[in-house]
């Protein structure tokens, strides 16, 4: 799941720059070994909830053993690691979190749930902090973590080309346009006739004062 944004573009190359790391901790590889009904293994992490209810935990004990083999791997003078639980009913993630973290910490353990989430004596265990990527409820706990390391490893000094940060200071226009000038669009249909979509003027001007206006306006 991760291989195939990680191993893409800016982060690839931060990684390879060792600006940044990631370690994966696969909370079934801390569960015994059991037999099923067919005789078949299999490595339970998940159980029925006390109090009933849909739907199944996640079982504390593989998620402990998970984020304190995480927690050994960084451990150094100089760290300063954040244990995060990802869960939609947690503090909002945002911009501004991401650069103070990346101020704050070294290392961040990020723990993604599945099913009806983790027992919730992990928080309590690690002191980790909820954190939701928005009010919606998704699958499971990888795609938040895939937000939150894009977005806090922007933040980090280098990660990004010299370029690519001017623009990320800049981010005051959500009006962006390149070449051609004037875009021709015929939508489907018999007799649908074209339109032009032309580029403001403002940007073609080449006042640099009247354009940075125009951006923050827009
Ligand atoms: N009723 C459960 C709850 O409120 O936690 C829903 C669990 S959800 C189906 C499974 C996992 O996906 C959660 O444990 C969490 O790790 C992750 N998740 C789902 N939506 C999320 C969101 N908006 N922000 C962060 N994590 C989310």
């Amino acid at each position: 799941m991760f291989s195939s944004y990680f191993n893409e573009s800016i982060l690839a190359r931060a990684k390879k720059n060792k600006l940044i790391d990631f370690k994966f901790y696969n909370p079934r590889d801390f569960v015994k070994v059991l037999k099923n009904k067919n005789q078949n293994n299999y490595r339970p992490v998940d159980d029925r909830p006390y109090g009933g209810g849909p739907g199944m935990v996640m079982r504390a004990e593989p998620i402990i053993h998970a984020v304190s083999k995480a927690l050994s791997s960084s451990k150094g003078k100089n760290k300063k690691t954040k244990i995060i639980l990802f869960s939609p009913s947690g503090k909002k993630f945002t911009t501004v979190y991401a650069k103070s973290a990346v101020k704050k910490y070294t290392d961040i353990i990020l723990i993604s749930g599945r099913y009806e989430g983790i027992d919730t004596r992990v928080v309590k265990i690690f002191k980790a902090e909820e954190i939701s990527i928005g009010d919606y409820v998704l699958t499971g706990g990888e795609l938040p973590a895939m937000v939150l390391i894009d977005c806090i490893s922007r933040q980090i000094k280098g990660v990004l080309g010299k370029f690519e940060s001017l623009e990320e200071e800049r981010v005051s226009t959500s009006e962006v346009y390149t070449r051609p000038e004037i875009l021709k669009y015929t939508p489907p249909g018999r007799g649908k006739k074209s339109k032009s979509y032309k580029v403001p003027k403002v940007l073609l001007s080449g006042n640099h004062k009247k354009i940075e206006g125009w951006k923050r306006r827009s």
